[in-house]
């Protein structure tokens, strides 16, 4: 069952570029090049999470992210041209989680989509064959019994249980769970992946993380 991500954005090479980064990690899409038509169609098909462009040809973004705010608590991440503060403070006031200025890396959008799904889905209980994750309790089962993660592992085995299969890169989880990139030399990440995989091993669990060399790391689907 993947997350669906609405964008509404009228440039056509940002929305396309967007399509397929999105579809790449694994998202459902769908795009819409007017304000009015997006703010129908978030209503209509309840996504996941919604990417809105600031500048529209009819609505502006942040009027969306308000008018969508008085009945929705869909995440909402805002495409803005400038970075200054007063827009910030207004896209943030107008109900926004999240903002992003262009031009941005889309490693970086893909990073913050991730971050306001888990944010939304944090609670949630995952479960994968005989590993399960209870988001509420911040436990770790491997069939019956309790893995006892420290709180950074645990975000990295919820982060990439988001969706199983999928390959995060060193820089995606380094983004995501630590919050930022580490320097080029650090293993933090490795060690990190090395103590679950252990502490898993010893309630029974092989294989459940799966090295891609060279790119990072996926759970085992
Ligand atoms: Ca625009």
């Amino acid at each position: 069952m993947s997350k669906h991500v609405l964008i509404v954005e009228d440039d056509v090479d940002i929305s396309r570029l967007l399509r397929l980064e999105l579809e790449e990690a694994g998202y459902r899409v769908s795009t819409f090049d007017s304000g009015m038509r997006g703010l129908a169609a978030i209503r209509e098909e309840r996504p996941d999470l919604v990417i809105l462009d600031l500048g529209l040809p009819d609505v502006s973004g942040a009027e969306i992210a308000r008018r969508v705010r008085r009945t929705e608590a869909t995440p909402i991440i805002i495409l803005t041209a400038s970075d200054d503060v007063e827009t910030k403070v207004t896209l943030l006031n107008a109900g926004a989680d999240d903002y992003l200025a262009k031009p941005f890396h889309v490693e970086e959008l893909l990073a913050r989509v991730g971050v306001q799904l888990r944010k939304q889905g944090g609670d949630a209980a995952i479960r994968i064959g005989d590993l399960s994750i209870d988001g509420a309790r911040r436990q770790v089962f491997w069939s019956e019994d309790e893995v006892r993660l420290s709180p950074r592992e645990f975000e990295l085995l919820q982060y990439l249980a988001t969706q199983p299969g999928r390959v995060y890169s060193r820089r995606e989880i380094e983004q995501s769970v630590w919050g930022g990139d580490l320097p080029p030399t650090s293993n933090v990440v490795d060690v990190h992946v090395a103590n679950i995989r252990g502490k898993l091993r010893e309630a029974g669990g092989y294989g459940v993380i799966r090295t891609v060399r060279g790119v990072g790391y996926a759970i085992k689907s």
